[in-house]
């Protein structure tokens, strides 16, 4: 085994040495890490488009991604897909990844692209081939305003765009954006599947949530609230 240490915690990776692991590539969590993130791949349909999700935000998956970009800890960056890597990329073959743009403000304050740079871990080819209009940070936007993101964001011009997409983001908290990526990506590939990294636990029963509506979201400050707290519950059953 290696002597290298937990990015989370820092325990060293040698005392992980089971025999169970030995048959199992390297992580670069340790075990007790890795089981505390919240694991659970999900298929789910906001506004008729099947959204493949992996962890749900909550708990040491949402410290992690929180500590990744907004505290802008760039070396996070293996520790949400390296264990899952050789099943997406089988899954995946032959697709083209396209990141959903950030702010270019945040990723220069940033240094590095939070989404693109998750991604990197799986061996496909990534194409930028989104980029956004307005560069406000949606979570500073109005209702209206984060109603028409679609209408602010656009392609680049680029030579050919592939058959076949895999249309990714780091976090789904109310399926507007990933929906408006989508739907600007769609008529100019044959194919496009989407993965999003993690999701708003208010969609891992078995019913819609109800702040997904026909077109839009409920509001501004349900959005807010349920990817400041996580407390899903307790916003969307007042709507
Ligand atoms: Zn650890």
């Amino acid at each position: 085994m290696t002597d290298s240490y937990c990015l989370w915690c820092h325990r060293s990776l040698k005392y992980e040495s089971t025999l169970k692991n030995l048959f199992h590539i390297d992580d670069v969590l340790c075990e007790k890490c890795r089981q505390s993130m919240e694991y659970k791949p999900k298929k789910i349909k906001v506004h008729g488009i099947e959204v493949q999700g992996l962890y749900i935000y909550e708990g040491l998956f949402r410290d992690m991604l929180i500590q990744y970009k907004e505290l802008y800890d760039e070396a996070l960056f293996p520790v949400f897909l390296w264990k899952v890597k050789q099943e997406l990329e089988r899954k995946y073959r032959g697709y083209t990844i396209v990141p959903v743009p950030s702010s270019e403000r945040k990723n220069q304050e940033r240094g590095f692209f939070t989404v693109e740079r998750m991604f990197e871990v799986l061996d496909l080819p990534i194409l930028d081939l989104l980029y956004k209009t307005d560069d406000r940070e949606q979570k500073k936007m109005n209702r209206r305003e984060r109603e028409s993101i679609y209408s602010h964001l656009e392609l680049k011009d680029v030579k050919s765009i592939p058959d076949k997409i895999l249309l990714v983001d780091d976090i789904m908290t109310t399926g507007e954006t990933i929906t408006a990526a989508y739907r600007k990506l769609k008529g100019n590939s044959k194919c496009t599947k989407v993965l999003i990294c993690g999701y708003n636990k208010a969609f891992s029963g078995n019913s819609v949530p109800s702040f997904v509506y026909k077109g839009g979201i409920v509001g501004y400050n349900i959005c807010k609230a349920l990817f400041i707290h996580g407390k899903a519950e307790r916003f969307y059953k007042k709507c």
